[in-house]
Parts: structure tokens; C-alpha cells; sequence
């Protein structure tokens, strides 16, 4: 049976309103990323980095799924059991448009996690106000679920089982630059790009030879939308 993953990265919701860090020069409103998305931001100052989160659940609260999203789940709903469905996206919004099984490879916005027995519970958008819980340990050392600068991602292990389970695989909306696409795109026959620029793909000694595109079979250089009919033909054809 044919299967394909699919990573998507934040060109997969920046049409829905959806910001990220990097589209703010270090800064994020009145925040440092720096202090807000990294281990030892979180150490210095709990407070603050729960507030960030607290507003970025809040702005996730009214944003709705594009159709991008949704041909992922029509696929998903079309042939089960043959797509790996990773996203490096925080927010809900594969889930909004109907997907059920979605890997987030950086934790979830809408979730908070026990520090010290590791259970993951929904939130949903509401504000983490100090007083939650955990409702498995009843520890009060709860924290967001985002996976921040300078720690281990463990999710990450799912793309090399999906790597080994699938045959397709397609890219949406990542610059490549946190997940190396360009080299996971090698392991594949046949993989697909959705991207509205070219990234330069930088080697791990810091020089630039190629472009990321360039290791991919199939470059669709649109947004997600403009590319989501597009790219529902390409995997229904390959899967079906
Ligand atoms: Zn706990």
C-alpha cells in the first residue's frame, strides 16, 4: 500500500492569520523570542513566558483552517491509514479542518504539560492562571506544551518511522530551516515542495551549494492555497 508523509511548517497557516516568530525579527509584540521560546528564558522567568503563551492561545482561538488544511484531511478521510500526518505547527488547525491523527513534532498551544510526571492536558484556549493542576499527579508545576530553544524535541523520532514507512513524501510550508526537508527529500523516489520562495538549502559546515527545491522531484512555488488542489491531485493519484 502506498503511504506518504507530510511535513508542514508555517507557510501552512500563515494564510490563516497565524504568525510565528519568525515572521518578527526577534521580536514578538512587546516580547523577546529569545526570552519566551527558550529553556533558560522559561528558568528566569516563568511568569512572563506564561503570558506569552496565554495571548498566543488566545489570538488562536478565532482562526480558521484554509483550504490547504482541508485537502490534507480529505485525503486523510479518502485513504486512511495511508498518510503520516507531521506538522512543526503548534496550533489546532489540521484538527479544526477534520484531521485525526496529527503528529506535532513541537508540542501543541492548546495543551499544557505536567513537569513532573509528563502528562499532556487540553486547555483549549483558555489562560494558564497558576492555579491548574495536574489532573493525573496534582502537581502545580504545569507549563505549556511547546517544545522551546534548547530542548529535545521527542516527537521528532515519528519522521524517521514515517520516513521508513512511506514512499511519498511532501513538504508544505517549511523553510527547511529547523527540519533539514532537503535531506529527508533524498530518501525519496518521488517528493514534492510547496513553498512561495526558494530557500537556500545551507550544509552543516554553513555553506550554501543548492537550493532546497532542487532536491525535490516536484516544486510547486505557491503559497499552501494557491497549491492545495494541485496537491491534492499529485498525492490522490499517487495513493489511489
Ligand atoms: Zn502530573
Amino acid at each position: 500500500m502506498k503511504k506518504v508523509m507530510f511535513i508542514s511548517g508555517a507557510g501552512l497557516s500563515a494564510e490563516s492569520g497565524i504568525r510565528t516568530f519568525r515572521d518578527h525579527d526577534g521580536l514578538w509584540e512587546q516580547y523577546d523570542v529569545m526570552r519566551v521560546c527558550s529553556v533558560q528564558g522559561w528558568e528566569d522567568d516563568r511568569e512572563l513566558v506564561t503570558r506569552f503563551y496565554n495571548a498566543r492561545r488566545k489570538d488562536l482561538a478565532d482562526k480558521k483552517p484554509n483550504a490547504a488544511h482541508y485537502a490534507i484531511a480529505e485525503l486523510e478521510r479518502k485513504f486512511p491509514g495511508q498518510i503520516w500526518n507531521l506538522t512543526q505547527n503548534v496550533d489546532d488547525l489540521l484538527e479544526k479542518a477534520g484531521c485525526r491523527d496529527v503528529v506535532h513534532l513541537h508540542g501543541t498551544l492548546t495543551d499544557l504539560r505536567c513537569e513532573e510526571c509528563g502528562h499532556v492536558f487540553d486547555i483549549g484556549y483558555a489562560e494558564q492562571n497558576g492555579h491548574d493542576a495536574c489532573p493525573m499527579c496534582e502537581s502545580a508545576l504545569v507549563r505549556h506544551n511547546v517544545v522551546m530553544f534548547g530542548e529535545a524535541a521527542p516527537e521528532y523520532r515519528r519522521i524517521y518511522e514515517a520516513l521508513a514507512d512511506t514512499d511519498l513524501f511532501v513538504a508544505i510550508g517549511t523553510s527547511g530551516q529547523v527540519i533539514d526537508i532537503a535531506s529527508l527529500a533524498k530518501e525519496y523516489e518521488y517528493s514534492v515542495l510547496i513553498n512561495p520562495k526558494r530557500e537556500e538549502h545551507v550544509t552543516s559546515f554553513g555553506s550554501f551549494e543548492k537550493y532546497i527545491d532542487e532536491y525535490f522531484e516536484h516544486f510547486i512555488q505557491k503559497n499552501a492555497t494557491a497549491a492545495a488542489e494541485e496537491m491534492l491531485g499529485l498525492v490522490g493519484r499517487h495513493l489511489g
